[in-house]
């Protein structure tokens, strides 16, 4: 069994997945309509502790109506992190608006502090609007991104709502599960402070619907909006009326079926991805040269990645290194996604003070993480990084 391929983070279906999937074949509510669409959203909403829950086909979509419904336009410009999966940045992109890049804090989320200091430095306010004094745009939103389930620091950005009038939009797709632990937050779930809250069911993420995303608000206007927006913006169902531009982001029955058996099995999921953290923590408590990321003191991650800091003092060959004995020993694992001040793009758009991000742009590698990864599968994993 030594030779088999470890992925880095495939789906675990052994709930009622079969069951829930069946009852749609057998009754032929397989579309875009359909009962368990609904129980996934209220399904999420409890869960989360979020009143209003509107599925979408991906997480990226529930991203791009979160921005339209925060009034984010054509010549805007939205705050977002330089390091992350690059989908919130395509969002603004979809709306006509281009993005502000901001630096990582020590967890790799949006660094607040330094938001707050572009806001009050770099963008004066006239009442109405935040305006970058460089390109004389609007500045409309921020999106902190949860990232590898980390809950990010909100309450800087959370003041600057009151202050300046900007919305938050949580991109909270890799940390369904994850709440704040201490302080003002704490008892929240990612996703429940901001304006909006956008979560990912991708095949990768804690639960999966094979593709789907949902967002999540506190206001009911703004959760009619999204179902509106999300369903072709229809005014009249008979006659086929629309009275503004909508979308076909709907989330299929089908999808939604697997996403309420996955529901009922996320807190497992999560209880297991903590416990095997711990496994990986623990063996290489040791080694000087390699160090898992924390969790941080103020929250509860729901530990969806796991990401290796290879070689602190050193470069970044030798994290390459590391993965392509990784790679000879069938285990997967991941570079960290190249930061998006420098994708193309993106390569003209405001860059503010990106210091701590390409320290680990060059050092983290994503350990394998599933759910139904063995203890003898992580042991190879180990041994590998000891040889090493
Ligand atoms: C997965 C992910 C998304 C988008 O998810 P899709 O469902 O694939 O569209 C957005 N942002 C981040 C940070 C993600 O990791």
């Amino acid at each position: 069994m030594t030779d088999t391929f470890i992925p880095l983070s495939i789906p675990h279906l052994a709930g009622n997945e079969w069951a829930y999937v069946k009852k749609c074949l057998d009754t032929g509510w397989v579309s875009s309509v359909g009962s368990f669409v609904t129980e996934f959203e209220k399904s999420v909403a409890t869960f989360t502790g979020s009143p209003f829950a509107v599925a979408t086909v991906n997480g990226t979509a529930a991203l791009h109506i979160a921005l339209i419904l925060s009034g984010v336009k054509a010549g805007d410009e939205v705050i977002v992190p330089t390091l992350t999966f690059i989908a919130p940045v395509n969002a603004v992109t979809y709306c006509g608006a281009r993005p502000v890049f901001i630096d990582c804090d020590e967890f790799m989320n949006l660094d607040a502090a330094k938001v707050v200091r572009f806001c009050e430095e770099e963008c004066s306010f006239d009442g109405n609007n935040l305006i970058n004094k460089k390109t004389g745009a609007k500045i409309k939103a921020v999106i902190p991104v949860h990232v590898f389930g980390n809950p990010a620091v909100l309450e800087p950005l959370l003041a600057l709502r009151e202050k300046f009038g900007l919305k938050i939009i949580e991109d909270a797709t890799e940390s369904l599960g994850s709440t704040y632990s201490t302080g003002p937050l704490a008892g929240k779930h990612t996703g429940t402070l901001g304006d909006f809250g956008c979560f990912s069911f991708n095949g990768n993420k804690i639960i999966t619907t094979g593709g789907g995303g949902m967002l999540v608000t506190d206001k009911k206007e703004n959760a009619q909006a999204a179902k509106h927006l999300t369903t072709q913006a229809k005014s009249d169902d008979l006659y086929f009326e629309h009275d503004v531009v909508g979308y076909n982001y709907r989330l299929t029955n089908v999808a939604a079926a697997i996403g309420v058996a996955q529901m009922e099995q996320l807190k497992g999921f999560i209880a297991t991805r903590r416990a095997n953290f711990k496994k990986y923590d623990e063996a290489l408590s040791g080694l000087s040269q390699m160090r898992l990321l924390k969790e941080p003191s103020y929250a509860h991650s729901n530990y969806w990645y796991y990401a290796l800091i290879v070689d602190p003092d050193g470069q970044k060959s030798r994290r390459d290194e590391l993965l392509s004995v990784f790679k000879k020993a069938q285990i997967e694992s991941r570079p960290v996604w190249h930061l998006n001040h420098l994708q193309k793009p993106y390569i003209n758009d405001t860059a503010y003070h990106i210091e701590k991000a390409p320290w680990f742009l060059e050092r983290v590698l994503n350990l394998p993480c599933s759910a139904s990864i063995t203890d003898e599968q992580i042991g190879r994993v180990v041994e590998v990084m000891k040889n090493f």
